[in-house]
């Protein structure tokens, strides 16, 4: 067995002793695991290797995706983090921040379109934070060089720290044509208590500023992002000011999850650690609250009735699903073949999360 990713890399002699593992990697050297497989076939008898680099002396690892399905692809590129939330291992597995060079970018997505891909999801560990490590060209530069492009496709951000959206970001961003109206910005907290015993680099209200500009910016814009309950400290109160910031927000979706301790991080060992049962009921509240907004939401669409242009990708038990621009998830009875075509569909109803409609 060859085992490689962050585990991989942070507790490699714990993995080696695992019955079966004979080549361990961690989060670099994934090139060369083809390589790797093809030795331990030819000697089935050699001791376990440990491959695993220190993964803050390792360059971006040049690896592409040349064959997507039509619907959604996603490109990698950036690896690593720079920041120290204090909840997280990430950066230890991962090491700092490493860009993929802008014309890889280009030629990736390209290809990728020419594949037929209808859209590209860019995808990193710390997407806000690509080109840090190249000097002059930050994320907005990268999707500008995009937008220039004639084969481009519709252009998705993965997940973004809020602290990314600033003015400047906002003003080039809502000329792009390629990006979509859709942005997943990653709170974590909606308690500025919470947020700074996370490390985070933001507060609510910058955050809460960053969405009335770009609302303002970008009428249909949509938002949706991560919540977690339970950190190390979170007071009821704290839990009540991330509710009340979820309803200003208006978030058209919410990952909520509960705090887990990761060790070697240092909310692992902060006093305050929240009992599992609170973290539950608090989990359990905040996905009633956010599946009441995203249902107000979705009924406002419907009551505008305005076209959306959808991506369709699976075909379920009620109609072809998919993906508005802005991500409102749309289903449409239909008999023709939709997969990976993107077509305007009028919106009729609302049910459980979904928005069904019918292709205009
Ligand atoms: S939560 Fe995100 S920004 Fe914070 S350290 Fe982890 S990867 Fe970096």
């Amino acid at each position: 067995m060859l085992v490689c990713g962050c585990y991989a890399q942070t507790s490699p002699k714990d993995v080696l002793k695992i019955e079966g593992v004979a080549y361990v990697c961690g989060t670099g050297g994934k090139m060369k695991l083809a390589e790797a497989a093809l030795e331990l076939l030819r000697e089935s008898e050699k001791e376990p290797v440990c491959a695993v680099t220190n993964v803050f002396l390792e360059p971006f690892e040049r690896m592409t995706v040349e064959h997507a399905p039509r619907t959604r692809a996603y490109v990698k590129i950036e690896d690593g983090c720079s920041c120290r939330c204090t909840y997280c291992a990430i950066p230890l597995a991962r090491g700092s921040v490493r860009s993929k060079a802008p014309a890889d970018v280009l030629t990736e997505v390209a290809r990728l379109a020419a594949g037929g891909s209808r859209e590209v999801v860019l995808t990193g560990i710390e997407t806000a934070a690509y080109g840090e490590d190249l000097g002059n060209t930050h994320l907005i530069d990268l999707l500008e060089m995009l937008d220039k492009r004639e084969d481009t496709p519709r252009i998705r951000l993965g997940s973004l720290s809020p602290e990314l959206v600033r003015p400047d970001f906002i003003t080039r961003f809502a000329k792009l044509h390629t990006a979509v109206p859709h942005l997943h910005l990653s709170m974590q907290s909606g308690s500025d208590n919470v947020l700074r015993g996370m490390r985070r680099r933001y507060n609510t209200a910058m955050a809460l500023a960053s969405l009335r500009a770009l609302r303002e910016a970008i009428p249909n814009v949509q938002f949706t992002t991560d919540l977690m309950v339970g950190f190390p400290g979170e007071s009821d109160a704290d839990f009540e000011e991330t509710l009340a910031f979820c309803r200003e927000a208006r978030f058209l979706d919410v990952h909520v999850f509960a705090y887990s301790r990761r060790p070697g991080t240092v909310a692992a060992d902060m006093d305050g650690q929240v009992p599992e049962s609170v973290k539950r009921e608090r989990s359990a509240r905040l996905i009633a609250e956010k599946n009441k907004i995203r249902e107000e939401i979705l009924s406002s669409v419907v009551t505008e009735g305005k076209p959306l242009s959808v991506l369709f990708e699976t075909k379920g038990k009620d109609g072809w699903l998919g993906h508005t621009d802005s991500f409102i998830e749309v289903c449409v009875p239909s008999e023709e073949n939709l997969s990976g075509e993107i077509a305007e569909v009028v919106p009729i109803a609302t049910e459980n999360g979904i928005l069904y409609g019918q292709l205009k």
